[in-house]
């Protein structure tokens, strides 16, 4: 089968599906192809399952990029405010925790639930279980192969996400399409952090764990509960240590 539309997005993630819900709103008919059974998947378990959707305090310097100018584009058009009017909007209610971040009280299904409702339009359509073998730049934009189909399209958007959890549908999809057209990509960079653990630590209290970082000493306090999921949240850690990378040592581990 033979298709047309003006924008394909694959990948029906947090930035593929914020990404179909703006481009339908300016009427552009758009396709999202995703090879998982269902969308948001890495959303559902974000955040411990609560979605830490924003913060109250979001500006350029919380971001780690090469071109900062890019951040303070992105933000200065679409703000925390922004999305934090819209959680309002559909009645998600949702609570501050520590440095101003933002968690769902019920789930962060409903956050996943609200952005399918954004692409609620008939000029979206979803593909699920798709896979994408090629693409090919043509005169008036792209052209892809998935499965037995060709799709035709003017714009594409590559929302394939990170390398992070393979068993949520993860893959280099997006690199290696960088690849294909000779874009460059930044050096990918392991973040270890070791964890200390005494005689008395059990496995089982592993299971569930936060950790948070001390501002200036990087000593961690770990709390534990029973339940299954891991949340890890290093904060100030990682990003110092991202940050102690990037300037080029890589020897030290984080203690
Ligand atoms: C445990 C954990 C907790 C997190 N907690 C938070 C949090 O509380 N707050 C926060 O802001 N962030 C959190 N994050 C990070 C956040 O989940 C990600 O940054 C965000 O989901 C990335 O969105 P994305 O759309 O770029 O990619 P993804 O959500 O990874 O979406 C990519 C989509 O592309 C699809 N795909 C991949 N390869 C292909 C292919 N070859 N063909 C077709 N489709 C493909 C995938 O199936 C997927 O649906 C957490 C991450 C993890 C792992």
């Amino acid at each position: 089968m033979n298709q047309k539309v003006d924008v394909v997005i694959i990948g029906a993630g947090a930035a593929g599906l914020m990404c179909a819900a703006e481009a339908g709103k300016r009427g552009r008919r758009v396709l999202v192809l995703d090879h998982a059974k269902k969308p948001g998947r890495k959303i559902l378990i974000s955040g411990g399952g609560k979605c830490n959707f924003t913060n109250y305090d979001v500006s350029a310097n919380n971001y780690l990029c090469q071109n900062p100018h890019f951040v303070k584009s992105a933000l200065s058009q679409y703000t925390n405010w922004d999305f934090i009017s819209l959680v309002s909007k559909y009645g998600i209610e949702f609570e501050e925790r520590d440095h101003g971040q933002l968690f769902c009280l019920e789930s962060a299904k409903d956050i996943v639930k609200m952005m399918l409702s954004e692409c609620e339009s008939p000029n979206i359509q979803f593909r699920y279980q798709t896979d994408v073998h090629s693409i090919e730049k043509t005169e008036q934009g792209f052209s892809l192969h998935a499965d037995t189909d060709t799709i035709e399209c003017d714009s594409l958007v590559v929302a394939t996400g990170g390398l992070s959890m393979p068993k949520l549908g993860a893959t280099p999809f997006g690199y290696k399409i960088a690849e294909q057209f000779g874009l460059e990509s930044c050096r990918r960079l392991r973040v270890w952090c070791r964890l200390r653990c005494t005689k008395k630590t059990k496995k089982t209290s592993l299971s569930s764990l936060v950790l948070q970082s001390q501002r200036k000493s990087p000593r961690m306090m770990a709390r534990y509960s029973k339940k299954l999921c891991c949340l890890l949240t290093v904060g100030y850690l990682v990003h110092q240590y991202c940050r102690f990378l990037l300037s080029g040592s890589r020897d030290k581990t984080c203690r």
